[in-house]
């Protein structure tokens, strides 16, 4: 079976951060046993120790709270690159730094910043992101955690469900409403560390995709929050979990980008291997699936240019994470039907990249709620809103 040896070629837009890209295909443990892992459904806790180690939890962060301060490009250029080699160690980062550390950034207080950012730069804490519940996913708006007042704090109840990381977190923003009649307006962001009492999770177990990740649910059981760890204000939640998904949806584009172009190249090695000169059926798929993913990532591309210029981007990043997230499932089927054509066997990496595409389409908003986006930008019917606090930009990523 025709494997892939070398490391590919850093694509030309990614280019400004062909450093990075070379350091995590060095990276080896981050594809030892991959294809093995998955299949067993055994976590990347330990590849995620080896990502901390060479600085990728911090990428995007400020050198002055520990970070590597790099631009969006260069998170865009990794977590392509993470996401060729498995889906799992992109949402590592997509979680831990695009949607809690950058969220912190763009949100916290001085105190909040100072006090986890470089906790979480270095890896030393875990983080994690619990926006959904058993009954919200696309309709945030119906979660139903709750955050009740009491002296000092809020005490948290609900639970999450579909948390990436949950079970290794020691921190984790929690999104619960202070009214759920209040729906988006009563919101509220908290930051909870593992070590708070009454809180638990648990493993999901059988998943269809991801399964070289961890993924699990959350429970608070009157879990106390000081006032000092509500991130922004009271009520400001939806607003803030739009922002975070900016940064996190941007990654997961990325990551079903890395998924476009690893199995893109799977099918072409495969096709030069058994001497397809790309004239038949095979080369039309082939030649379609370059397309899609070079499409793709130039769109990936124009969201990243306008988030290091600071620009608004809202609309740029949707459309490029619905279409790097669809060219990462259309290319993966595309390669499953090169090789099946031939071989009446099962190709474990891409089985495994096409399990994980469909993820792609869930997380970060769904295709149809993209898409439904997308139209109503071009009605004229919805226009980005920028949020009370702007988002960082490459220049203030970099001080
Ligand atoms: C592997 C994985 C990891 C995840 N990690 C996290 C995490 O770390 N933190 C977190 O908070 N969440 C996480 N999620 C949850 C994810 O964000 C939700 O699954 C997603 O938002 C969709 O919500 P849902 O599953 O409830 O589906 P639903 O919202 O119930 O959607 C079901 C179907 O209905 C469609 N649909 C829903 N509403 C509309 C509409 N208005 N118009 C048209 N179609 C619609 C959807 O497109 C979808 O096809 C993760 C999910 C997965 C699969």
């Amino acid at each position: 079976m025709p494997t892939m040896t070398t490391y590919p070629p850093v694509p030309e837009v990614w280019k400004p951060a062909a450093d990075l890209v070379a350091q995590v295909y060095a990276l080896e443990p981050l594809r030892a046993d991959i294809d093995a892992r998955f299949a067993a459904g055994l976590d990347n806790v330990a590849a995620v120790d080896v990502m901390a180690e060479a600085g990728l939890l911090g990428l995007t962060l400020p050198r002055r709270y520990g970070g590597q301060g790099r631009d969006y490009t260069a998170l865009a250029a990794v977590c392509e690159a993470l996401g060729s080699i498995d889906t799992a160690h992109q949402i590592a980062l997509t979680v831990h730094l695009g949607l809690v550390a950058m969220a912190i950034l763009q949100w916290g207080s001085d105190e909040q910043r100072t006090h986890w950012l470089p906790l979480l730069a270095r890896g030393e804490v875990l983080a994690t992101f619990g926006l959904t519940e058993p009954g919200a996913g696309s309709d945030v708006g119906a979660l139903r955690a709750s955050a009740r007042r009491v002296a000092g704090g809020y005490l948290l109840n609900g639970e999450k469900t579909w948390i990436s990381g949950a079970n290794h977190a020691g921190l984790f923003i929690i999104f619960a409403t202070i009214d759920p009649t209040l729906r988006h307006r009563g919101i509220t962001a908290f930051l909870v560390p593992r070590s708070a009492e009454g809180l638990s999770t648990s493993v999901l177990h059988g998943k269809f995709g991801v399964r070289a990740g961890d993924t699990g649910s959350v429970i608070c059981s009157d879990v106390f929050v000081p006032d000092t760890q509500v991130l922004g204000e009271v009520g400001e939640g939806f607003a803030l979990a739009l922002a975070a998904l900016g940064n996190g949806l941007f990654t997961v584009g990325a990551g079903a980008l890395g998924i476009a172009a690893e199995t893109r190249r799977i099918a072409a090695a495969f096709m030069r291997s058994c001497g397809d000169d790309g004239r038949g059926w095979a080369g039309g798929l082939l030649a379609r699936m370059v397309v899609r993913e070079e499409a793709a990532r130039l769109l990936l591309a124009r969201a990243a240019a306008l988030k290091d210029a600071g620009r608004p981007n809202t609309v740029e990043t949707g459309r490029a994470k619905w279409q790097c997230a669809e060219a990462g499932l259309a290319n993966a089927v595309a390669a499953l039907d090169i090789w099946q054509a031939r071989y009446a066997v099962e190709h474990p990496a891409l089985l495994r990249h096409w399990a994980n595409a469909k993820g792609a389409v869930i997380y970060g908003g769904t295709s149809e709620i993209h898409q439904t986006m997308q139209a109503a930008y071009a009605l004229g019917d919805r226009v980005e809103r920028l949020p009370r606090r702007p988002a960082p930009s490459a220049a203030d990523l970099a001080e």
